[in-house]
């Protein structure tokens, strides 16, 4: 058994770390050290996640909830310690600060045990399912309660790291990148296969002890399974068709449907339902549960559609009001009633014991079709497979006018890649190119607007170290209305905060648009956005989907051409 204690050198030392290489050893070594019970575990801690992304369990801390742990564990008031926050703009640091000055014998009870339990790796996972798990009334106190006795268990220093766990934001520069070479490096396996079981699996725990367990070869039979969701497969924009064409030949065209994206997982009777974040929506669905469970003739498949809410006339609601319906858990049946949602299918990936994914497009739609009987509420929408441009652009007409966003132009030969923006999915739609960007402060306002948060600060992201780099502020396109539902939003995310400006968690993410992207040594990324402005919110999107800085640098080029 591994101790917690092991766990936390080793992340300080990789924090004091600056080269990826160095990082990557040092991740190599602890997978190789622990058990492969401990093993995802760590690999998902590393990372500062404490359950895989895809998974129906989340810690669900806001900063309110720990603040208030560490009030009761050194009996300091909140207030001093969002102080504290504010000095050291981190809240590992703050926790490290404010338990260590009470170990010191600063108030009437030591916050740390006399002789403190060796806390293990296993132990601190237990207590966070604990904490997930409490739900109902009195689940704040025992919530409280459970955090307590990991601060009270952990020995001075490593107190910092189950605050960040606490709030799933390690900073030790560790993420996907680094956890794959790492996994490659510690189990002799090639970084490829690595990539390909996490592609199939989304997740890296499951990898690792199946790259630690049976090597290369095993990790070739990792498949995809039915509830675990598999990420997206994602769309680049094409300034317009003729140059789709040229780079594809002949291609699939279809609409481009204006919904909210769906994975549907179908087993028998069962269904479940996830959301483009892969969170399981299934509840607040219970139409388009219905739906697959009479339209799709498969026993089991995994699918990939847009669920679109369409009003009286038969055109799509506003792609907000979709967003509503899947946040509301309650008083699912009436909104059931009031919007009506269409399931539109594009693709399938698995069908009857056998992934798809390497099939080519033109094949898979044909088990499309196959398994899909259409009727008012679910279809297999019809796709044009032709390099004709004016056949295309009729369709791009069409598309538009039955008040969708535009059309998809897919490589009609390529496989089903999760989680890739490649070539083989282009997206033509009449507005201007936008970035999804992480929010990661903001400042108070000032006039009329001193109550609320505004100006945010935004970010792009590094995948290979986990960061996120900021590029600006976006302080235009947003309503007075808006600004207090994002300043209420944004309140349990708050970090740290001095004089009007805020450190804010990176959780929540903003597409916008701008005008140009320019160089910039003001913001670490090196870009500036001139002019941006909110277009919306987009909390349908996790984490993982805020745009790199990769993406950036490709438009800057683009841009300049
Ligand atoms: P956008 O903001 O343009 O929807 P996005 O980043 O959410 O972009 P992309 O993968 O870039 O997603 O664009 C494709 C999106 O379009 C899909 O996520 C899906 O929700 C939607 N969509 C609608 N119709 C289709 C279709 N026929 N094939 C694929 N995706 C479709």
């Amino acid at each position: 058994m591994t101790s917690f204690r092991e766990f936390c050198r080793t992340c300080k030392v990789i924090e004091e770390t600056a080269g990826s290489l160095d990082m990557t050893a040092l991740v190599a070594e602890l997978f190789s050290l622990v058990t492969s019970e401990e093993l995802p575990v760590v690999t998902h801690f590393v990372m500062g996640e404490v359950f895989p992304a895809w998974s129906d369990e989340e810690v669900g801390l806001g900063t309110g909830i720990l603040l208030n742990a560490l009030s009761k564990s050194s009996g300091l008031p909140v207030k001093e310690i969002e102080d504290v926050v504010r000095e050291t703009g981190d809240i590992g640091k703050t926790t490290v600060k404010v338990l260590g000055k009470i170990s010191k014998g600063q108030a009437t009870f030591s916050s740390f045990l006399d002789s403190p339990v060796e806390l293990s790796i296993m132990e601190v996972y237990e207590r966070f399912k604990d904490i997930a798990h409490a739900t109902g009334k009195g689940s704040q106190t025992s919530r409280i309660k459970h955090l307590q006795y990991l601060f009270n268990s952990a020995s001075a220093e490593d107190v910092g790291y189950i605050a960040r766990l606490a709030i799933e934001d390690m900073r030790i520069g560790v993420g996907e990148g680094i956890v794959r070479d790492a996994i490659a490096k510690a189990f002799e396996v090639p970084v490829a296969s690595v990539e390909r079981g996490f592609m199939l699996t989304n997740d890296m725990g499951i990898v690792a002890v199946t790259a630690k367990e049976g090597g290369d070869e095993a990790l070739l039979e990792l498949g995809l399974q039915i509830g675990r969701p598999i990420k997206l497969m994602l769309a680049q924009v094409t300034p317009d068709i003729e140059t789709a064409i040229r780079e594809l030949g002949v291609v699939a065209a279809e609409w481009k449907f204006d919904g909210a994206r769906v994975q549907i997982h179908k087993k028998g009777d069962e269904v479940i339902l996830y959301s483009r974040r892969l969170e399981n929506i299934t509840g607040s669905l219970p139409d388009i549960v219905s739906s697959v469970k009479r339209a799709v003739k498969a026993d089991s498949a995994i699918l990939d559609g847009e669920a679109v809410a369409i009003d009286e006339n038969g055109r799509p609601k506003p792609f907000q009001e979709i967003l509503k319906r899947l946040r509301r858990k309650h008083d699912v049946q009436n909104k059931v009633r009031h919007i009506p949602l269409i399931l539109n299918l594009f693709d399938i990936m698995y069908l009857d014991g056998e992934s798809l994914i390497e099939l080519p497009l033109q094949k898979r739609r044909e088990f499309l079709v196959a398994s899909v009987e259409n009727d008012d509420l679910v279809r297999v929408d019809s796709q044009l497979i032709t390099s004709d441009l004016s056949q295309i652009e009729n369709m791009y007409e069409q598309a538009l006018s039955a008040g969708h966003e535009g059309i998809m132009i897919k490589n009609p030969a390529s496989p089903y890649s999760p989680g890739k923006r490649g070539k083989n999915w282009l997206k033509k739609k009449p507005v201007m190119e936008t970035l999804d960007l992480v929010v990661i402060g903001a400042e108070w306002g000032y006039g009329r607007r001193t109550s609320f948060l505004g100006s945010y600060a935004l970010a792009c992201h590094d995948p290979d170290t986990g960061q996120f780099l900021p590029v600006g502020k976006v302080a235009t396109g947003i309503s007075d209305e808006q600004l207090a539902e994002l300043t209420e939003m944004f309140r349990e995310h708050v970090i740290s905060g001095s004089g009007t400006s805020v450190e804010i968690r990176p959780h929540i993410l903003f597409e916008v648009a701008f005008e140009e992207i320019q160089k910039s040594t003001n913001y670490e990324s090196g870009y500036a956005l001139r002019f941006p402005r909110l277009v919306r919110v987009r909390d349908d999107k996790s984490l993982e989907e805020v745009d790199t800085l990769e993406r950036l640098e490709d438009m800057y080029r683009t841009q300049r051409k």
